[in-house]
């Protein structure tokens, strides 16, 4: 009985196509409250060292003389430079292969995959690790069909339903004011004397 409740909604988010089984298995409660979440309003731009009014917004642009378009954002740097995960998540996949070269995909809040490509190296996470945000995930570099050219982030983000959005405006967007700290209660006094 113990084990039919989790194997029971295992099945579900499975057939319900919410993420990765091996994720919902080893990160449970939070990784289900991560889906649940909406997509941020904002995010902090992934490169370390970078400004968001450093950003072109290169979404749309004709790639390969026009035979796709740009899905998502470059972001030049040094290679080396760290790459820190935008969102809280789960590591989905690490790939070496094609356009992207070097990649990860983390999936995070509301279920949306961010995808950062081109790496030179790749954090220390594996596969179905969790992650925070500003976590290093890896290091810019030049990999796939960068190789050659200047050293960059490719950052991408895959609504779960609709596929690419730009992530630009999020990048660009003003974030949201601290949270006022807590008030002081008779207790969290007690613990600071
Ligand atoms: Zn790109």
């Amino acid at each position: 009985m113990k084990l039919l409740a989790p194997a029971l909604l295992l099945g579900f988010l499975f057939l319900a196509g919410c993420g990765s089984p091996v994720a919902v298995l080893r990160h449970n409660v939070r990784y289900l409250e991560l889906l649940r979440q909406p997509s941020p309003e904002w995010l902090p731009v992934p490169v370390e060292g970078v400004s968001a009014a450093r950003l072109y917004d290169s979404w749309g642009d004709a790639r390969d003389g026009g035979a796709r378009h740009h899905e998502g954002i470059d972001i030049f740097a040094k290679r080396n430079t760290p790459v820190r995960s935008a969102t809280a998540g789960v590591i989905e996949a690490k790939a070496e292969r094609g356009l992207g070269g070097r990649t990860v995909f983390i999936t995070g809040p509301g279920g949306y995959r961010h995808y950062y490509a081109h790496l030179e190296a790749w954090g220390e996470q594996a596969v179905g690790d969790w992650v925070e945000a500003g976590d290093v995930i890896g290091y810019v570099g030049n990999s796939g069909n960068a190789a050659g050219g200047p050293t960059h982030l490719h950052y991408g983000i895959y609504a779960p339903v609709g596929g690419a959005i730009n992530p630009y405006p999020l990048l660009k967007a003003v974030p949201p004011p601290p949270p006022p700290p807590a008030p002081a209660t008779p207790a969290t006094i007690a613990e600071a004397g």
